[in-house]
This record gives C-alpha cells, structure tokens and sequence, in this order.
C-alpha cells in the first residue's frame, strides 16, 4: 500500500477543500476504499475521514426524503418511512452485503462502489481498461459469468455492484453534490455512466466534489415498491440479476410503472422500455413478459452469461407479480 496522509474534517466546506488536493479521496465506512487500496488498485495520497461531516439525518422534506451520503445502510433499512413509503429502498439494503458491512457503510460510499470484476481488482491479473486505460478488458475473452448484459462497449462489461443503487435509479433518485464550485443537483439515472472508451470514468463526480444528500421523491410508484435479488448463494452475495419495481395502479390498470435492473448492466439500468411496455396495461403475467422482452431486445451476452437474458426477464416478471399481488 502507498503511503498516505489523513484528516478528519467536521464541515462539507472544509471536507472540500481538503478531498479536493491531487491525489485526495474521501472516506466514509472504508468498506470498499480500504479494500482497493490493499489491493493496490486505488493509491490515494491524501485520505480525508468525512465520517464527523453533519450528513447522517433522515428527513421528510417537501415531496419526499432526503437522506444524508453519511447515514449507514443499516440505519436506512430499517428507517420508519423508509419502510413504509419506500420499501424498494429498504428490500435493496437489506438484501446487501452482510449486517456487519451495512453497519459501516454509508449510503454515499455506497454509490460510489466499484466494481467487483475479479480482473479489475488483482493487479498481477491481466489487462483490464478500467484499471488501467488502454490495456485491454480481460473480461471480453475470459471468465464473464458475473459481468454485464446491458450497457457495455469494446473497452468493459462489468456491472455495477450497487443494489440501493438500482432502487434509487428505479425512483427517480436525485443526488445532491458540493465542490468548490458549489453546490448541484444530479438525476441519479444520470449520475453512473455507461464505460463506454472511458470505464474509468465511472460517475458525474468532479474531483473534489462529495455527495453530501440523496432525495427520493415520494408518490405511488414510491409506496407501492420492492427490491427483489437473484444470487447464488441467500446472503453476502451480489446479484446476478436485481428487479427494482414501483407501480401506480388504477385497480389492474398500470397507470405507470418504475423499473430498474440490477447484476445486469454497467451501470444501474434503468428499464424505459419496459416502463414504456406496461404503462396502461392491465397487470397480467403477460405483459409483465411482455415488458422484460422489449428490455431484453438490447442485451448482449458473452461466453459465460446468456443465462442472465432469460434470467432477468424472470426476475421482472416475478417482481412485478409479486408487486401487483392478484389484482389481475
Ligand atoms: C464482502 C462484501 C460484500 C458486499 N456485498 C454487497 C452487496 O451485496 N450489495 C451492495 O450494494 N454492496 C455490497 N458491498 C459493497 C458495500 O456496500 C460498499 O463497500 C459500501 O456501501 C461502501 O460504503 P462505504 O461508506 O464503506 O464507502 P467507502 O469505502 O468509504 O468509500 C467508497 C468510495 O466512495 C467514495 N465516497 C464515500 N463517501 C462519499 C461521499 N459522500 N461523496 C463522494 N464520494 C464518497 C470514497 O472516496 C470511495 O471512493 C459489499 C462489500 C463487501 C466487502
Ligand atoms: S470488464 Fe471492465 S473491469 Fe473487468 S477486466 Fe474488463 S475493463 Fe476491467
């Protein structure tokens, strides 16, 4: 591991400031920063501890909630109006990591994860365009059980590891970013970006900036949610395929519906056209299948993971029926 200096700041200017030295990062819970520096994949210089930066409340604003990047994963799951006007945000965390991680970790570090490819995180491995622009993907060509359907180029496939993530996506999350330039907003759907020639640019986070708060509008797709995981093993596991769905419903009616997936995209995938293919139907099997198939019509398999096509649209299609719970 490199040699690094730390601070610990107490305010977002100043955590700013310091985050925005060359060669600085932020930390929160670590659970992924200080792995990927053992590891040697990220060599900060400067680490600077936001974990006393006033961001850890929980609060009903105007047309929903915003959360502080510093509340923990296992705060936010269990949350009262988390739970109750959210659950997909709620089902995400919990079905994430393990208690002990969600203990640590905080809804910012959270986001900004990277990914799990196996090639991007062991240095004596072969190439890997992520790590290191320009020398190749090793996943192309090699073990991509794991990696993405949706979403990826020439340069990389791996997914995004997040399951809040997806649920946020799925709810029209909005991210709230201070740097020294000040403060913006960012649709989450916006803020991962597609790997593209760049997949080492991986989100819309200049240098220097930190989320400091995520706000989830509330309404029915909200209310009426849920997070649903597929993986190989009950917990402690990332997704092999994840179905964020919200649906606002007249009776059967789909008035309109809110899909993201998980475990399949390269960044969270937000599913417009499935929205698009359930929107004014009556909630049947069928044009839940219906909608996982226009989704679908774009993926792209590689030597290992074609199953994931036909898994997911089984995900949505069983999400969404769980979802709709007999009202067809
Ligand atoms: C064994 C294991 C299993 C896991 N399983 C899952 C899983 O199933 N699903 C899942 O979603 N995740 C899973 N994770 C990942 C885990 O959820 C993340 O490691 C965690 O959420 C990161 O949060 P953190 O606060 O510890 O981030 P840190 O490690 O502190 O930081 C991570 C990154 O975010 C940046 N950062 C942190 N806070 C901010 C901020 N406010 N603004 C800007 N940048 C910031 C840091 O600079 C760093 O680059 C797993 C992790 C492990 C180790
Ligand atoms: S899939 Fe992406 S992260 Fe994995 S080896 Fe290829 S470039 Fe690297």
């Amino acid at each position: 591991m490199q040699p690094f200096d730390f601070v610990r700041e107490h305010e977002v200017s100043t955590a700013v400031k310091a985050g925005s030295r060359d060669g600085a990062k932020f930390i929160a819970g670590g659970t992924n920063l200080v792995d990927l520096m053992k590891c040697d994949v990220e060599h900060p210089t400067h680490v600077v501890d936001i974990n006393a930066v006033p961001l850890s409340k929980v609060e009903q604003v105007p047309g929903g909630v915003r959360i502080g990047a510093l509340v923990r994963m296992s705060d936010l799951a269990v949350h009262p109006l988390i739970v109750k006007n959210f659950p997909a945000i709620s089902q995400s965390l919990l079905v994430s990591a393990s208690p002990q991680i969600r203990n640590m970790a905080s809804i910012g570090g959270n986001l900004m994860q990277r990914t799990r490819c196996p090639y991007f995180r062991e240095l004596t491995w072969t190439p890997c365009n992520k790590r290191n622009p320009g020398s190749g993907c090793s996943a192309i060509e090699g073990e991509n059980r794991l990696h993405a359907i949706l979403g990826t180029s020439d340069a990389c496939i791996a997914t995004h590891p997040s399951d809040l993530a997806v649920a946020v996506a799925a709810l029209d999350g909005v991210l709230t970013l201070r740097g020294p330039k000040g403060e913006r907003q960012v649709n989450a759907t916006d803020f991962h970006l597609l790997p593209g020639n760049t997949p080492h640019i991986e989100h819309d986070l200049k240098h220097g900036e930190m989320i400091t708060s995520l706000f989830i509008p509330d309404g029915p797709h909200a209310k009426r949610s849920s997070y649903l995981k597929i993986r190989d093993r009950a917990s402690f596991e990332f997704a092999l395929t994840a179905a964020a769905v919200g649906l606002d419903l007249d009776g059967s009616l789909i008035r309109s519906a809110r899909v993201a997936f998980g475990g399949v995209g390269t960044k969270p995938w937000r599913a417009k056209f499935a929205e698009a293919a359930l929107g004014g139907q009556r909630a049947t099997p069928d044009v839940f299948r219906a909608a996982a198939e226009a989704e679908m019509k774009s993926a792209v398999a590689h030597r290992q993971n074609a199953y994931k096509i036909e898994l997911m649209k089984r995900t949505l299609v069983r999400a969404l029926s769980d979802l709709a719970g007999g009202v067809a």
